[in-house]
């Protein structure tokens, strides 16, 4: 058997596959269908000879992953030929249940479909990508790789809203965390560029993407981290909100006469940067600050200064912290919010260097002076990766 795992990403309407060597992370095939169940949806596949895109109706998962097999056939490379070792899913809230990947069966499907209240949107979703992939690769392990799970070692402190009793013994009210498999990807390579064993390091992960979280991590292990019991909470995001207030919904609901759904439509999808400048997509926003756009301009204020108060807060957390990090599409590529959120804390020994931080690169790299005593990396996350390496852990390869 290879070391080549299939990774499953299904959204609602949308489902991301990619072939993976887990020893190093090279993808050998990687594919996108969107608009699933619209009247028009569009496959795009990128094997070795290239992109090759197709737009047609696209009624259901199951027929997006039988048109991946059918690009892997036509377009390359053989399935046959990369002889899988597994499927690997992205499974976002495995609640209290899950504080690993594991091997996908009846019993965790059961799991899995109990903890849908706490994400309504999204593990419907990736329980029909696992059907669907149980039913087209009958002969293959499958394992599901939860968002949750990197941050189920946070202490109770951490994990705990000071609410009633009932509400948390009976209902599962405690903060989860998300966007753990970046976190976990990203703390410990930084681990690897400081040339430590993981164990030792403590870092700060602020994985600033459509959606944003910052996470502490302590020898490897997450021990604080900003969204909660949904991934509502914590950093400004492109339509989150983030932190808010909690007694504005009753506010809203007493005041303007709205409905708990609509207020909360409002919090995820019309509300960060887009409820500030009518922008959520960060490049857009860059460019409208640039040409002098008021509500851009206090969009990126307001969203670099909750990551700074984060980052002060993680600190005294860890109470050591050799490394802050920068992940994700914001956090990769703009040099602006890495500044912004770091400036002026020579104090706490972060020392961004300007022209590393300006310095055009895709790869990972550090970015802080070198007598700077936290060490800032930049470095490009890699879900696929440590999906297809936890798959493979599991299945014992
Ligand atoms: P992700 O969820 O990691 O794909 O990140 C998506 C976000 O990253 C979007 O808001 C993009 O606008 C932003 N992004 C991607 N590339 C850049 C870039 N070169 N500069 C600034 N933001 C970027």
């Amino acid at each position: 058997m290879s070391d080549h795992v299939l990774v499953i990403n299904a959204g609602s309407s949308s489902l991301k596959y990619s072939v993976v060597d887990a020893r190093n992370g090279e993808s050998a095939a990687s594919g996108l269908a969107e608009r699933i169940g619209e009247s028009q949806g569009r496959h795009i596949h990128r094997g070795p000879n290239g992109e090759t895109a197709t737009t047609r109706s696209i009624p259901s998962h199951e027929d997006a992953l039988r048109g991946a097999i059918e690009a892997f056939e036509s377009h390359g490379p053989s399935l046959d030929g990369l002889d899988l070792a597994a499927v690997g899913h992205r499974v976002v809230h495995g609640g209290s249940k899950f504080s690993a990947s594991a091997l996908i069966d009846d019993a965790l499907v059961d799991a899995v479909t109990e903890l849908v209240p706490l994400a309504p949107l999204h593990n419907p979703a990736n329980l029909e990508g696992i059907r669907v992939a149980r039913q087209l690769f009958p002969g293959l392990p499958q394992v599901a790789v939860f968002d949750t799970a990197f941050h189920q070692t946070l202490p109770p402190p951490a994990y705990t809203y000071a609410v009633p009793l009932r509400w948390r013994d009976d209902h599962g009210i405690r903060r989860y965390g998300f966007h753990g498999t970046s976190h976990a990807f990203v703390s410990r390579e930084t681990a690897r560029l400081l040339g430590r064993d993981p164990a030792d390091v403590n870092v700060i992960v602020l994985h600033l993407g459509n959606g944003c979280s910052a996470a502490a991590v302590r020898g490897g292990r997450s021990v604080e981290t900003s969204m909660g019991l949904t991934p509502l909470e914590g950093l400004v995001m492109g339509t989150r909100s983030g932190d808010v207030d909690p007694a504005i919904p009753a506010y809203l609901t007493r005041e303007l006469g709205l409905s708990m759904d609509e207020i909360d439509h409002a919090l995820n999808s019309a509300s960060g940067l887009k409820g500030i400048a009518g922008e959520n997509d960060f490049r857009e926003l860059s460019q409208l600050r640039a040409q002098g756009d008021e509500h851009a301009g206090l969009a990126f204020d307001v969203y670099c200064h909750r990551i700074r108060k984060y980052v002060g807060a993680y600190y005294a957390v860890l109470e050591t912290v050799d490394a802050v990090v920068f992940t994700a599409g914001v956090g990769e590529h703009s040099g602006e919010v890495r500044a912004a959120s770091l400036n002026g804390l020579g104090r706490l020994g972060i020392a961004i260097d300007k022209d590393r931080n300006n310095a055009p690169s895709a790869g990972a790299r550090r970015i802080s002076t070198d007598d700077s005593e936290v060490a800032v990396f930049v470095v490009p996350t890699n879900e696929e990766w440590q999906i297809a390496r936890e798959t493979l852990g599991v299945v014992g390869n």
